[in-house]
């Protein structure tokens, strides 16, 4: 059982979206299981929405998108909106961590040190952005017409009404990432949490409610991805798609969109490179690979899942991570101290230790093979495989795991080659003390994001995103915010 389960209000009684401002359930009353990744039981149900649900969030957007009070909202006015909701998240992030980690598996320390934590700041940085939307005067000629005199210039509007829809790795940061510039840039939202993850989301909706923003104006729907969340993706009234997920839904949802040429941003997988440099710090580098695949056990979308090791430090550099991932502290989100939790869920857990086998079948190495563990809840152990091949599926492919790929190179075009190997291209690392290898390579890195001597770093005004098969679009920093607003030329014919 686990403790923090029994201490949590809002687990008390059944959860239900937040719809316009009102609690709901799903039209027809059906619901989903809720299971504690550290322990497989089920602690609650969620709403499992559908088409009819959708179309009641969407209509409450855009009624309250519509209403003259949000029209003739002052920049000032949300901003002081979005930084008391930030200010609530502040004052609740004790109960949001626990139930960041009882929801997701995360262990309870990261979720409030790491992700709570940075869900108040991705608040406060976006709140500034609501009074700083600018458009430009620009100087015409207008060819066409040699003696008129003309002004031009743009103003940025709201897109609408958007819809949020997010993966389960990050719920809460990831639904900031999401809310935070859709309000900061005057737009409403609804977001669609994934459905092993959806309690922090509907915290904040009710915390949003708080700190004042008005009914409609942000709206969480619950419920499966291919009923609810293809329900919003279709729906004409839904101006943007703010999508974080795995490349075949982001692919789905691309096409979906287009049927109505919504906006879409999407943020898709990524098989990222750690590139250790032969006169990299390894102290550093070490730790920092390490830390690079294992964090939140691998489920991360710039997990540093593929490591290229210039050969003449291989062997130090893999007996010393091997030695750090054998050191994690694994246990249940709720263990005091514990790094390395959970797996989401059982069939996450089971497609993670089949990579393991696959690895197994292509001939790797296994510096440390980790396994499914003989406990209750979804643990599988980490592992390191060495002697790997760019052509190998576990290279390839998302593993979405704590499953290390690693192997050798001896020139910097060869590590380049290497690193832009697959169709990914989200993010990547290089650790070296050399500050001209560092910028070149960087440079030369297919990825949205590429970190030099730290890995998995994020900053609100940083924007992140992907190329390749790794998205369209960025989410934070003022991309995020222009990706929520409309660009309007007008000219003006003075003479
Ligand atoms: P995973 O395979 O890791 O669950 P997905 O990309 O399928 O990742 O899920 C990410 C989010 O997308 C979740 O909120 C999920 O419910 C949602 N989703 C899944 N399929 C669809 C779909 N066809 N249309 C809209 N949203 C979807």
């Amino acid at each position: 059982m686990n403790p923090l389960i029994q201490k949590q209000n809002f687990l008390s009684s059944p959860l239900r979206m937040v719809i316009g401002g009102q609690h709901k359930d799903a039209s027809d009353g059906a619901r989903l299981s809720v299971v504690d990744p550290s322990t497989g039981a089920e602690f609650t149900t969620l709403p499992a929405g559908g088409a009819e649900d959708a179309d009641a969030a969407v209509k409450a957007a855009r009624n309250c998108f519509e209403s003259p009070a949000w029209q003739k909202m002052k920049p000032v006015t949300r901003q002081r909106l979005i930084n008391k909701l930030a200010d609530l998240i502040e004052e609740h992030a004790e109960e949001l961590a626990d139930l960041e980690s009882i929801d997701g598996g995360k262990p309870r320390g990261i979720a409030r040190a790491s992700d709570v934590a940075s869900v108040i700041d991705v608040f406060r940085y976006f709140a500034g952005w609501a009074t700083k939307l600018t458009g430009e005067t620009l100087d015409v000629s207008v060819p066409r017409m040699p003696d008129g005199e003309f002004f031009a210039y743009t103003s940025k509007q709201p897109v609408g009404v958007v819809v949020g829809i997010t993966p389960w790795n990050f719920p809460i940061s990831m639904a900031a990432w999401k809310i935070a510039p859709a309000l900061a840039a005057g737009c409403t939202i609804v977001l669609k949490p994934a459905e092993d993850t959806s309690v922090t989301a509907l915290r904040l909706a009710e915390l949003a409610l708080e700190a004042g923003f008005p009914e409609g104006a942000v709206n969480v729907v619950t419920g499966r991805g291919s009923e609810v969340g293809a329900a919003l993706v279709a729906h004409p009234d839904v101006d943007k798609v703010s999508f974080t997920g795995s490349v075949a839904t982001g692919q789905a949802i691309g096409r979906a969109a287009m049927d109505t040429m919504k906006r879409v941003t999407l943020e898709l997988g990524g098989k990222s490179p750690v590139i250790v440099m032969p006169d990299a710090d390894l102290d550093w580098a070490v730790t920092g690979a390490a830390m690079a695949i294992f964090f939140n056990q691998g489920q991360t979308c710039t997990a540093g899942s593929r490591l290229y090791v210039h050969k003449s430090i291989e062997a130090e550099f893999m007996a010393r991570l091997t030695e750090q991932a054998k050191a994690l502290k694994i246990g249940a989100a709720y263990e005091d101290g514990v790094f390395f939790g959970p797996m989401i869920s059982e069939s996450h857990a089971q497609k993670v230790s089949k990579y393991i086998e696959v690895g197994d079948a292509e001939g790797v190495t296994f510096t440390l093979r980790g396994q499914r563990l003989d406990r209750e809840g979804f643990f599988v152990s980490p592992t390191i495989m060495s002697g790997t091949h760019q052509d190998m599926q576990v290279v390839q492919e998302e593993i979405f795991g704590p499953v290390l790929a690693a192997s050798t190179f001896e020139t910097e075009e060869e590590a380049i080659k290497l690193a832009n190997g697959t169709q990914f291209g989200l993010a990547g690392s290089i650790w070296t003390k050399d500050i001209r290898a560092g910028h070149q390579m960087s440079a030369k890195i297919q990825a949205g994001i590429v970190w030099i001597n730290c890995h998995n770093l994020f900053d609100p005004n940083l924007p992140f995103g992907g190329v390749g098969l790794s998205g369209v679009g960025r989410d934070l920093g003022k991309s995020a915010v222009e990706a929520n607003l409309e660009q309007k030329s007008v000219l003006l014919r003075l003479e």
